[in-house]
């Protein structure tokens, strides 16, 4: 986190203050900030994904909200793409759904997606990001089939920044009912926030489900520090110069090339986007030789400073790694090279 965001959640953290009025406040800024009609602080994407199931459930409803869970008053489906099932998606049950699952592995029809609609059928999840298999029908298509049925369409978007303009691309330009971000992931909140936007009437009503309220989701409470630092941190994040850090990441990546480029046993490349699609640029590291690939990672898994690296497995065996700069701090981008070059010497 950067200062400004632990100097907010400081100063939040010595105020007493009514946490309705904060929710309420807080959700107009950040729908300010994101572009969207509303917005809602949560403890992780992964209660907001909760939080917006339970919002479609219930409607905010206080009989909806006081009768859950134990009464099964109706089957409680969401839909999503086989190739969308992530290990996330056990927050679908913590709101009371069962997932119906379209198409498989390979392709997915659009008649999938029309015949798994049925009265049954509450909301259909969409999971962005290149690093799933790319056989998801595309998420416009999705939105206006289950529209026509009245059906709201959420976008778990933990992980999908950058571009900063997917804060409001899923939910304002391409329709999505609601969007969820990690607030502890790119835009540098707190690790325990995160972030719901999307329609006025959704956001109310998982509003209504969450704390301080004595409900269902009060286990999800989400704290006025986190809150403070939330807000701070998409202030940041939307005002950023997304260019020059992405120049910033690309010179850290050209340097290590550099260095790695005359290393004997070793393939370096630079890769323009991170395993999701993002633009974040990194480096690979080709190893070849798995052996020598396992020593590699053993010592830099050892090394002191600590340096964690994203192993390139295929087969169950490792032939490389990646290194990525998006989280390094001015000095540290030298230190990775250095534990690295160490770590191949070593395993000759
Ligand atoms: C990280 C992630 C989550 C969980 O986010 P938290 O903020 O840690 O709760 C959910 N979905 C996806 C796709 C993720 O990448």
């Amino acid at each position: 986190m950067s200062d400004e965001v632990l100097a907010a959640m400081n100063e939040a953290a010595r105020c007493s203050i009514d946490m309705h009025e904060l929710h309420i406040a807080a959700g107009k800024r950040l729908a300010q900030l994101t572009q969207n009609e509303a917005a809602y602080v949560t403890s992780g994407c992964a209660a907001a994904l909760v939080l917006a199931v339970l919002a479609i459930r219930n409607n905010g409803d206080p009989s909806g909200i006081i009768s859950f869970p134990g009464h099964a008053e109706r089957p409680f489906e969401v839909v999503m793409h086989t190739a969308h099932r992530i290990p996330y998606d056990s927050a679908l049950a913590l709101a009371g759904a069962t997932i119906r699952q379209i198409g498989n592995a390979q392709q997915t029809f659009e008649w999938e997606l029309e015949a798994a609609i049925t009265k049954e059928t509450a909301a259909v999840l969409y999971v962005p990001g290149t690093h799933l298999a790319q056989v998801a029908l595309p998420l416009d298509v999705v939105v206006a089939i289950a529209h026509a049925r009245g059906i709201p369409v959420v976008v778990d978007a933990a992980a999908q920044l950058p571009p900063v303009e997917n804060l409001w691309s899923f939910t304002r330009d391409q329709g999505a009912d609601i969007a969820v971000f990690s607030g502890g992931k790119a835009l540098g909140g707190p690790q325990a926030s995160g972030l719901m936007v999307g329609r006025t009437d959704l956001i109310e009503a998982a509003r209504q489900n969450g704390a301080p309220y004595q409900r269902w989701a009060r286990a999800l409470k989400v704290g006025k520090e986190e809150i403070a630092g939330l807000i701070t941190a998409v202030s940041r994040f939307v005002s950023l110069d997304h260019r020059a850090v992405h120049q910033d990441w690309l010179k850290t990546v050209q340097s290590w090339h550099a260095a790695f480029e005359d290393t004997p046993g070793v393939i370096a490349s630079i890769e323009p986007t991170n395993e999701a699609g993002q633009p974040v640029p990194r480096l690979h590291l080709g190893i070849s030789n798995p052996e020598r690939a396992r020593k590699v990672l053993d010592f830099i898994d050892a090394s002191n400073p600590r340096v964690m690296v994203l192993p390139d497995m295929r087969n169950g065996q490792p032939h490389g790694l990646w290194l990525t700069p998006e989280i390094l701090k001015a000095g540290e981008p030298g230190n990775v090279q250095n534990v690295v070059l160490s770590s191949i010497d070593q395993s000759k």
